[in-house]
């Protein structure tokens, strides 16, 4: 540790810090290991130390002392991200906000609380209060928290009716704090959003959050079986159409995936049945029946709320989303994934185009989204990877069909992203955190804004692995 991170950490004594080696390695590390070309890259960094903040005038504290120092400070909610967001490129601090937990107000409609809740107590909390929940979750629901989710994450469990975080109204208002010599408190609304919203942390740490709520419902989950997947791919999206049946989940995911890799739902289904995972309202279920009636191919093999399965599957959600990839990659380590935008009015077009192309080297996982009230879908495609060129390759063929590919093998955000600058997110860093030292190395616009996005972008201040 350099004489100035030394500095930084005595001068923080009094706040909770975690000094076993084991557990500061722990929590310089997120999921990253998803992603063999980042599993490369990253496995050597670690945090010089830990810090537990308890309030915001601890967080103040801590970024007005590092900003001091000059010590780069990583935030960490509870480390589940997929792309290195939360590991700190540098060394330095990582500011753990673990006992950030608190609900401070639940209304009609919304909630205001601290960013180290988990989502699941977030949702249990508003659910005892006033039979409400949060719209929409990342399917580490159980393990999360949500200002992880708002400022790592993008949508999930709810999308399909609610669309993505980045739409207007699905986040109200946050409170968030500078790291400057004299750190300032701000709160954002509205346009302003967009600053510090899946920005990984690196423009602001965001002390306090208001959300809105919909009523909460004990969701029927299920699971649906066919033979064929594009019925499988047109039964998600005719369900989420269907304008009077509320759901907050419609996954699809192409035969042999399912048998292969989820292995409490294999006893009931052949190789090749593509799975249809769903969470419905109990009040639509009439409507759903009939719905299920009209297309005899469909059959329905588990609902949650009659089922008499010996092993229960657990939540169908976490066999969507990213989960689908962990349980994958947990039967074959050689897998890995993709995630592509298969855009209104394109999408089965696109999506059958990349299976002519990519089958069975890509298995097809879709997730229902709701865009612009529009339904389409999102790709969470299973890849077996052979090599770092040929899935350079894949993600060019799909980018020249028209399936945009947010690539979740980088941990910049603009390479994670759209590849171009955002450049409210730029000129709010300008301002505040003048000397770059929250979460550096992710975003590119601030590093070296000439940067092409034609390779991998390289961190040229990310630490060294240390010499064997
Ligand atoms: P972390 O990983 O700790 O942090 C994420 C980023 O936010 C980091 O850059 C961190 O520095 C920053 N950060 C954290 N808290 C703050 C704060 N208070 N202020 C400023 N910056 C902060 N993502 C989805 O969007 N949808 C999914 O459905 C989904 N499914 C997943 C399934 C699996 C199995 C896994 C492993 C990951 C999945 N993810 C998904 C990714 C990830 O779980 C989510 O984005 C999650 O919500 C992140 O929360 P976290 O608390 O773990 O955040």
């Amino acid at each position: 540790m350099d004489t100035n991170t030394a500095a930084a950490k005595a001068a923080l004594a009094h706040i909770e810090q975690d000094e076993n080696p084991a557990t500061i390695k722990a929590k310089s590390r997120d999921f990253f290991w998803y992603s063999p070309v980042l599993k490369d890259r990253m496995d050597h960094l670690e945090a010089d130390f830990v810090v537990n903040p308890k309030t915001e005038a601890e967080v103040i504290e801590i970024l007005r002392v590092c900003y001091a120092h000059d010590v780069p400070v990583t935030t960490r909610g509870a480390g589940t991200g997929n792309y290195g967001q939360a590991m700190p490129m540098r060394g330095g601090c990582v500011m753990h906000l673990r006992h950030m937990t608190a609900v401070k107000e639940i209304h009609p409609g919304r909630v205001i609380c601290e960013p180290g809740i988990l989502l699941k107590d977030l949702d249990s909390a508003c659910k005892e209060h006033s039979g409400q929940e949060i719209r929409m979750f990342s399917s580490t629901w159980a393990t999360a928290t949500i200002g992880g989710f708002i400022a790592g994450g993008s949508g999930g469990v709810g999308s399909c009716t609610w669309g993505s975080l980045r739409d207007l109204g699905n986040i109200i208002r946050l409170r968030v704090v500078t790291m400057e010599a004299e750190p300032r408190v701000l709160e954002f609304r509205g346009e302003e959003l967009a600053r510090v919203s899946h920005a990984y942390g690196t423009n602001g740490i965001i002390t306090e959050i208001e959300m809105p709520l919909a009523p909460a419902y004990d969701w029927v989950e299920m699971f649906v079986a066919t033979k064929d997947f594009i019925a499988a791919a047109r039964f998600a999206e005719e369900l989420a159409n269907e304008d009077g049946i509320l759901i907050k989940l419609a996954s699809v995911y192409e035969a042999p995936a399912p048998f292969d890799y989820f292995s409490r739902v294999r006893p009931h289904i052949e190789a090749d049945d593509t799975l249809i995972g769903l969470m419905v309202a109990p009040h639509s279920m009439d409507g759903f029946e009939t719905f299920l009636a009209r297309r005899p191919e469909a059959r329905l093999i588990y609902r949650s709320d009659r089922s008499d399965w010996p092993k229960t599957p657990g939540p169908v959600f976490e066999y969507g989303w990213n989960h689908t990839t962990l349980r994958a990659l947990k039967v074959d380590p050689a897998i890995t994934y993709l995630q592509v935008r298969y855009a209104f009015p394109r999408h089965l077009e696109l999506i059958e185009r990349m299976r002519d192309e990519f089958t069975p080297e890509i298995l097809q996982h879709l997730e229902v989204l709701r865009e612009n009230g529009k339904v389409m879908f999102a790709g969470l495609s299973l890849v077996k990877f052979s090599d770092e060129a040929r899935l350079e390759e894949i993600i060019r063929i799909h980018e020249e069909a028209g399936a945009m590919i947010f690539n979740p093998h980088r941990y910049t955000l603009e390479e994670g992203g759209r590849q171009s600058v955002d450049d409210r997110q730029l000129a709010f860093k300008r301002e505040a955190d003048p000397k770059g030292l929250l979460n550096p190395g992710k975003m590119i616009a601030w590093d070296d804004p000439g940067w092409k996005y034609d390779r991998m972008y390289a961190y040229p201040a990310m630490s060294k692995p240390a010499e064997a």
